[in-house]
């Protein structure tokens, strides 16, 4: 009888084991979690996501050019209308006068058989206008040094911070200095920006001198360990000449402060298409521009203008805005671009 409960015990016990090995074999082996940001000392932020189709962002002048092309496309002569709408449709968009007969003489120069292949040749021409330019950010000081300039509006403050979202997301820890002291409120946007990104700010007074701000915010940023600081600064002054006068002023003393400024980003507002390249011929006069940043691309059909101001200033597009949210700053790709506008929606 005991044998018998003895044999019982030993076969369940063996069935037991088993079922046990089968169900740890079975089931699946979650993956490690990531690395903690927090065990470095650098706080994680959500990475930026990838922001959905330039082509939607950039709607507005994708229908100004592509959809204008596929029209002529449509109509299948490569005739004098042929040739003159394709001009128009860029002229249209704010690639400039100058650069859209350009790229027209380039592509009939070509000799295209047809029409889709004026279009297909028309997209090489103009990615080779925007070619074999450096728009990487070059960021070697310790801290790097960004100063941000630009006239009011023109979205200083908000590519700031996304700027300062996508060096976190990347491992970096900017400081941001408000030295524009010339509009009130001009710190507190910049340190809700600021709260939200989850980085530190460096303020001054209303009205105090921005170089001096600027000064603070370096050295405040030296002493903590951050990687970068970027500096904002005022786009309005009782007159032109004072702004600029103050700009260069705040260049200069962090130049020396800190041996050399990275990079002086001028900030672009899109929609106002070849104004921009106005203001912006004042700002490389008075500062040496490294960069533009071309806003608020996703409302305008005038987005062109990008081709504009890199033909007539000489300076690289680095990125442009397509949105007003935190994300919503991309490094501006020609190739990418290009497509997102000839491309027929
Ligand atoms: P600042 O005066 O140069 O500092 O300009 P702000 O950063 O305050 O921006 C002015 C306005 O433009 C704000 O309402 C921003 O949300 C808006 N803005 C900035 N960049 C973009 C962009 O890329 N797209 C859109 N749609 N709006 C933008
Ligand atoms: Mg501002």
């Amino acid at each position: 009888m005991s044998t018998v409960v003895l044999i019982a015990v030993i076969v369940a016990a063996l069935v037991a084991v088993a079922v046990v090995v089968l169900l740890a074999r079975r089931r699946p082996r979650r993956p490690l979690p990531p690395p903690r940001e927090e065990a470095r000392g650098v706080r994680a932020a959500p990475a930026p996501a990838r922001p959905v189709g330039l082509a939607a962002r950039l709607a507005r002048t994708r229908r100004a050019i592509g959809d204008r092309l596929a029209d002529l496309v449509g109509r299948g002569r490569l005739d004098d209308e042929f040739w003159g709408g394709m001009e128009e449709a860029l002229v249209a968009a704010d690639v400039g006068v100058a650069a859209a007969s350009e790229v027209v003489a380039r592509v009939r120069a070509q000799g295209p058989e047809d029409p889709a292949a004026a279009r297909h040749l028309l997209r090489g021409a103009l990615v080779d206008l925007l070619a074999g330019r450096d728009r990487d950010l070059t960021l070697t000081g310790n801290p790097a040094v960004v100063v941000v300039v630009g006239v009011n509006g023109s979205g200083k403050t908000t590519s700031i911070a996304k700027l300062a979202a996508r060096l976190r997301a990347r491992g970096g820890d900017p400081l941001l200095g408000a030295a524009d002291t010339f509009r009130a409120a001009a710190d507190s946007q910049l340190q809700t920006w600021a709260d939200r990104v989850g980085v530190q700010m460096v303020g001054g007074q209303s009205g105090a001198d921005p170089a001096a701000v600027a000064f603070d915010a370096y050295q405040a940023a030296r002493a903590r360990g951050k990687s970068v600081v970027i500096v904002d600064t005022a786009g309005r002054l009782h007159s032109k000449t004072n702004l600029m006068q103050e700009l260069g002023k705040v260049v200069r003393v962090l130049d020396r402060e800190a041996g050399r400024v990275d990079e002086v980003l001028l900030v672009l507002d899109g929609t106002s298409g070849q104004n921009a390249i106005a203001q912006a011929r004042t700002f490389t006069a008075a500062v040496g521009v490294t960069g533009i940043v071309l806003t608020k691309l996703d409302g305008t059909a005038r987005g062109g203008v990008a081709v504009a101001v890199e033909k007539d200033l000489g300076v690289p597009v680095k990125f442009i805005g397509v949105g007003e949210g935190m994300d919503d700053l991309v490094p501006f790709d020609p190739e990418e671009f290009v497509d997102a506008l000839i491309e027929e929606s």
